[in-house]
Parts: C-alpha cells; sequence; structure tokens
C-alpha cells in the first residue's frame, strides 16, 4: 500500500495486510496451517531465525496468515507494529505479565472487564505488584493515583457493561509525567471509532473476538503499539504459546473487512434503539455515551469519531422482569458475546461479570436488573420493534 497517501480505516480494513501477493496468485490470504516452514539452504533458515530476513520457522512464533492479521489491526490503529494473541484474554495477561515486575504498581478502573478483573485481584497480587483500581468516572482520583507512581495505567474505555467513559488523553498525559506506560482495552470502540494511540497511549489492545472479527465465529486478540514494546510482549508470547490460530486469524480477517460499514451502521443503530428505550415506561435507566444525559458525553464527543454499538439498560421490576423480557425477544441470540452481526443480549451476571459474585458486582455498581445489548446489522425498525414488544410485556 501506497505509504504516502493516508487511506481512511474502510480502505485500511479491505486492504491492510492483504498487498502482498499471494501463492498462486490468490487474492485472499491463504491459511497456511503449516507449523514449520523448510530450507534446504541452512544459512537461509539460520538469517530467518535471526530475524535478518523475513520468514517463518515455526507457527508458535510467527505464521503467513496471523501475521496478515496483524498488519491489518496495526494499520487500522496506526501503530507501528502488532502482535496476536489466541483470544482477548491472552493478549490482556501476556502484556501485563511482559510489562510489570514484582514489586510495581499498576493503576487501573472499577469498571475494568470481568476477566481483566480477575487479573487485577487475583493473579497480579501473587506476584507481589500492587494493584490500585480507582472510581472510573472520577478522574481526577485517578490522576492522584497516578502521580503517587506507577508503571502501568490500564485503561478501558467505553467500559463494559455500564458504558462509562474515562478522559485518555488526560489520564495518559499524567500518566507519562510519572513515566508509566499506558494501555487501552479498545474492543468495544474498535479503531474506526477511537484511536487510543492517536489519543496518547503507549499500547492498544483487542478482544478481536468481538467487533473485529464480527461474526463471533472465531477468538483473537491483538495488541499495537510501538516496535520496541511489541517486540517484548511477542517475545513473551512465543515463550508463553498464546498463538492465535491461522484459521482463526483468515475468520477474523475476513470480518475486518467489513469493520468500517459494520460499525457505522451499529452507530446509527445504537443511538436510536437508546433513545427508544429512554422513552419506554418499563425502562428505568439507558446507559450510552451518546446520549446528552450521559454523565461523560463531552469526553466521549471529544475523544470518540463514533460512539458504538453496545448499550446497557434496567428494566424497572429487578431481575425478575429480566427473566421475563429478555425470552420475548425475537430478534436477539442471549448469549455471553458482543460485538456481532447479529444482536446479542444478556445480564452482567451471565455474560461480562460471570467471573464475579453478586455482592463483587454490586460493589462494582453493576445493578442486577441491567440488561446489556450489542446492537447487530439487523433494520433498526425491527429492532425497536421487537424491544417493544418484550418491554410492553413486562
Ligand atoms: C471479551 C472481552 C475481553 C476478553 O476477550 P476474549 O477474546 O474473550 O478473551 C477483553 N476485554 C473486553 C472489553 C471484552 O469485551
Amino acid at each position: 500500500m501506497n505509504e504516502h497517501n493516508d487511506p481512511k480505516d474502510a480502505t485500511l480494513a479491505v486492504w491492510a495486510g492483504e498487498d502482498k501477493p499471494h501463492w498462486e496468485n490468490a487474492t485472499q490470504v491463504p491459511v497456511v496451517h503449516s507449523v514449520s516452514f523448510g530450507y534446504a539452504d541452512l544459512e537461509h533458515w539460520a538469517k530467518v531465525g535471526r530475524g535478518e530476513v523475513d520468514g517463518h520457522i515455526y507457527s508458535r512464533n510467527t505464521n503467513p496468515t496471523v501475521r496478515a492479521f496483524e498488519e491489518k489491526i496495526c494499520r487500522l490503529e496506526r501503530a507501528q507494529d502488532a502482535t496476536a494473541f489466541a483470544s482477548g484474554m491472552a493478549a490482556i495477561s501476556n502484556t501485563l505479565f511482559t510489562l510489570l515486575t514484582p514489586g510495581d504498581r499498576i493503576v487501573s478502573i472499577k469498571d475494568s472487564y470481568g476477566g481483566t478483573h480477575k487479573i487485577f485481584q487475583e493473579f497480579l497480587p501473587r506476584f507481589n505488584i500492587t494493584v490500585t483500581l480507582c472510581d472510573t468516572t472520577d478522574q481526577g482520583a485517578i490522576e492522584t493515583a497516578i502521580s503517587e507512581g506507577c508503571q502501568v495505567l490500564y485503561l478501558e474505555s467505553p467500559t463494559n457493561p455500564t458504558m462509562k467513559v474515562v478522559d485518555i488523553a488526560r489520564l495518559a498525559a499524567a500518566a507519562h509525567r510519572v513515566d508509566a506506560l499506558v494501555v487501552v482495552d479498545n474492543t468495544f470502540a474498535t479503531p474506526v471509532n477511537q484511536k487510543p494511540l492517536v489519543l496518547g497511549a503507549d499500547l492498544v489492545l483487542h478482544s478481536a473476538t468481538k467487533y473485529l472479527g464480527g461474526h463471533a465465529d472465531a477468538l483473537g486478540g491483538a495488541v499495537c503499539g510501538p516496535q520496541d514494546l511489541i517486540r517484548r510482549i511477542f517475545h513473551f508470547r512465543e515463550i508463553n504459546g498464546a498463538a492465535l490460530d491461522p484459521m482463526a486469524a483468515y475468520l477474523l480477517l475476513r470480518g475486518m473487512k467489513t469493520l468500517a460499514l459494520r460499525i457505522e451502521c451499529q452507530n446509527q443503530g445504537a443511538i436510536q434503539i437508546a433513545r427508544f428505550l429512554q422513552s419506554h415506561a418499563a425502562v428505568e435507566h439507558v446507559f450510552y455515551p451518546g446520549l446528552d444525559s450521559h454523565p461523560q458525553h463531552d469526553i466521549a464527543r471529544r475523544q470518540m469519531q463514533g460512539f458504538g454499538g453496545m448499550l446497557a439498560f434496567s428494566v424497572k421490576g429487578g431481575y425478575g422482569a429480566v427473566m421475563q423480557f429478555l425470552p420475548r425477544l425475537q430478534y436477539a441470540h442471549r448469549a455471553a458475546n458482543l460485538g456481532a452481526v447479529e444482536t446479542i443480549v444478556g445480564p452482567p451476571a451471565t455474560t461480562s461479570h460471570v467471573e464475579l459474585n453478586a455482592s463483587e458486582r454490586a460493589a462494582m455498581g453493576i445493578p442486577e436488573n441491567l440488561v446489556r445489548y450489542s446492537v447487530g446489522i439487523e433494520d433498526v425498525n425491527d429492532l425497536i420493534e421487537d424491544l417493544k414488544q418484550a418491554l410492553d410485556s413486562i
């Protein structure tokens, strides 16, 4: 691809990572299932091994199909390099265990993804790493915690499932004043709606399982950033063994071609659905950063190009009402997933925060009458009709 022009997201989604000639002139990236790559010339083999010439040796380390996926997400995030993982959690844990050393301190927010929260609460402390989790909406308190010294600031925005928004540029500046690295989980926004590296983050990571793949048929993860940091994380990952499978890489690559289209459609659907829900008598509260009433709407407007396809709402009548309402939806998978072409719903107790118990969820401010709604690419009027008939029945 021509490096001198500045292709937009929709162009990069299609072409990035796929612009080299493929085997037998195939127009699509071949799925290379081979575990190893053979060399008749020992000298050449050694050069590949030392990284002096391009090539692959063993697919736990690098693989051509996986590399195409890495190049696509790297370009979309405007990063220098990227490395891929078997899942989003592999990307998160490998990144944290590469960056942190016993005695270090990490500052983060209370509203991180359930699995990430488990790493903070259960695993990092075992390695004598201090974890400070701040009130997600109190940017001043997060700045104060950062100023007391830390090696890593870990953010997620918008958060799962209550859609809180943190000020990435402001907090990244605070972290850099104490020489901390800033890591942002950009799974919810995707690079189409938010570019954390442009806002000042050092590393951006993804559960590619969600919007990047977009079809709920492949697990994967990625981290993007400057080459020196990515090399360090890659080194940990190749030894740790959390490699992305080539078939999954292919499915993610194919899904990503329509990323810009899907996100645009889901952005437009979500705001209409959020407004409809706000007007319905059975709904207590709607959580969506695109609404004027959202407490961090101004921050979201500054740092996002679109507000995304994720929203949450609480229904009047507690968990009982949720149990009544959810089975009536026709156009929604009731499942622990998000970011796909199909609409997906579920309560946090069985989806994002299944790893936590009811009192831990309560401590995180996640009400039991909450419904997380991942807007698909269906016709938005059909989705609103569907929600209406189900809510009317409560
Ligand atoms: C799903 C998710 C993860 C974990 O990703 P997996 O691919 O399921 O391991 C991490 N962060 C966020 C925000 C997620 O939604």
